[in-house]
């Protein structure tokens, strides 16, 4: 345990915040949870040209949606006044300096660091003790101008200034951490702990980026996706606890997260098992708590609850059981419609004059008949099928349980009427096979 731990998220609003960059997010999260701590977000822009507000919106939302709840909230271009006080700082004690330069368009000006050229030494929490020789970096540039830091520079200053304790992000920022540690000692910042969470690769083992399989967040909340198994998901990218159990809500992963146990290994980005992920944590929901996302999902975010009455209640358990996405949930809800209502043309009955009107009409009483003799609490698909089963075998199937079928969905297609009839209830099968006879 440690005495007070401050983690942040340092996402730069260059782009949708995606399923691979909020994974970093997600550990500073967890870690910071599991400790009691503090979780912060911060929002790089120094790249003034390539940061949007509407990137800026989406990191926020994306946040808010997973249930990443954060203590403060930080812009970097916030902190500008004191990145200047702390460059001039460093030049004025002769740690930095201003080098007159030729860039491609003329003469310029940027603030270089002068290197003391030493060896850096770290124990990174994941990778363990990493050195690194830091004369091959020369004196580096640690601002174009007094208002424009780089971002090594900034990060050094804002973690810092806002009590950052243990800097969690990815691997690609291994590379980084000697500049910044050498940024720290010249500036006299302590140096914090570090843990360098693993690439995370596609199945053909490149790096998982937005070219390659790397969705936003709000492009996954589009497909119906559910937040905790994106969470969930994302958490096994690298960690997972104790045990083969791999469905875990957002506190119980709190409760077991360290940082001890996430891998170095690169960790493998599969949507498929993703998928899997999303359908478990679907049957986990409540009846009523699907209910609501539905309805959500269906109707658009930000409806009433009202929605929820449309969907007809016998209907849930059986979607929350098939679909895997609730875009899936979605159609299943079309496709089950004729649960709430039903209309039986006569000739989709005979099977299009493939079945004669007065062997249909037997059977349906026939069926009618067997139908009475089960109780309504065994309305099971397998009693049904018992009792029903037999007859049919005896009687041509297709003869006996096409008219049986239809009648009840009123449908071309559809599962076997077994399974329809139990979904049904007793009453609701009788009064339908009922009207279809009648029909006839
Ligand atoms: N802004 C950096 C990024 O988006 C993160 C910096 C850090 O975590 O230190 O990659």
């Amino acid at each position: 345990m440690y005495e007070k731990v401050v983690t942040r998220f340092a996402p730069s609003p260059t782009g949708n915040l995606n399923i691979g960059g909020v994974r970093a997010g997600i550990f500073a999260y967890l870690f910071a949870r599991h400790n009691g701590g503090q979780f912060i977000l911060r929002i790089e822009d120094t790249d003034k040209e390539r940061s949007k507000k509407e990137y800026e919106d989406n990191i926020i939302d994306s946040l808010k949606w997973l249930g990443l709840e954060y203590d403060n909230f930080y812009r970097q271009s916030d902190n500008a006044a004191r990145h200047e006080e702390l460059l001039r700082k460093l030049i004025a004690e002769g740690k930095a300096y201003i080098s007159k330069e030729e860039d491609g368009n003329g003469r310029v000006e940027v603030i270089r660091f002068k290197n003391p050229n030493k060896e850096i030494t770290f124990t990174d929490t994941v990778h363990g003790k990493i050195t690194f020789d830091t004369t091959e970096l020369k004196d580096f540039v640690i601002a174009k101008s007094f208002i424009e830091p780089v971002f090594h520079f900034a990060v050094v200053v804002d973690d810092a200034d806002e009590g950052v304790t243990h800097v969690i992000r990815g691997a690609d920022h291994i590379s980084n951490t000697p500049r910044q540690m050498l940024i720290r000692e010249a500036l006299g910042i302590p140096h914090p702990e570090y843990a360098h969470l693993p690439l995370i690769v596609s199945s053909d083992r490149s790096k998982l980026s937005k070219r390659k399989g790397a969705k936003a967040l709000s492009e996954y909340r589009d497909l119906g996706f559910l937040p905790e198994a994106i969470l969930n998901y994302d958490a096994f990218l690298g960690w997972h606890p104790e045990g083969e159990r791999e469905i875990y809500s957002k506190k119980e992963m709190a409760r077991k997260f360290t940082l001890e146990r996430v891998q170095k290994s690169p960790a493998m980005f599969d949507e498929a098992k993703l998928l899997w992920f999303n359908a478990q944590h679907i049957k986990k929901l409540s009846d009523e708590e699907f209910s609501k996302r539905l309805a959500e999902y269906a109707l658009g975010y930000g409806s009433t609850g009202e929605a929820k009455d449309e969907f007809d209640r016998r209907l849930v358990p059986l979607i929350k059981e098939r679909a895997q996405t609730l875009s899936e949930a979605k159609e299943l809800l079309r496709e089950y419609d004729f649960l709430a209502r039903v209309s039986v043309g006569t000739n989709m009955l005979l099977q299009n004059g493939k079945i004669e009107k007065q062997t249909a009409s037997r059977h349906l009483q026939a069926a009618t008949k067997l139908l009475e003799d089960v109780n309504d609490e065994d309305f099971t698909p397998e009693k049904i099928k018992n009792v029903i089963f037999p007859y049919a075998t005896e009687h041509g199937r297709g003869e006996v349980l096409w008219p049986m079928r239809v009648a009840l969905s009123g449908r071309e297609k559809s599962p076997d009427p077994f399974t329809i009839a139990s979904m049904l209830g007793k009453k609701e099968t009788l009064k339908r096979i009922a009207s279809a006879a009648e029909a006839l």
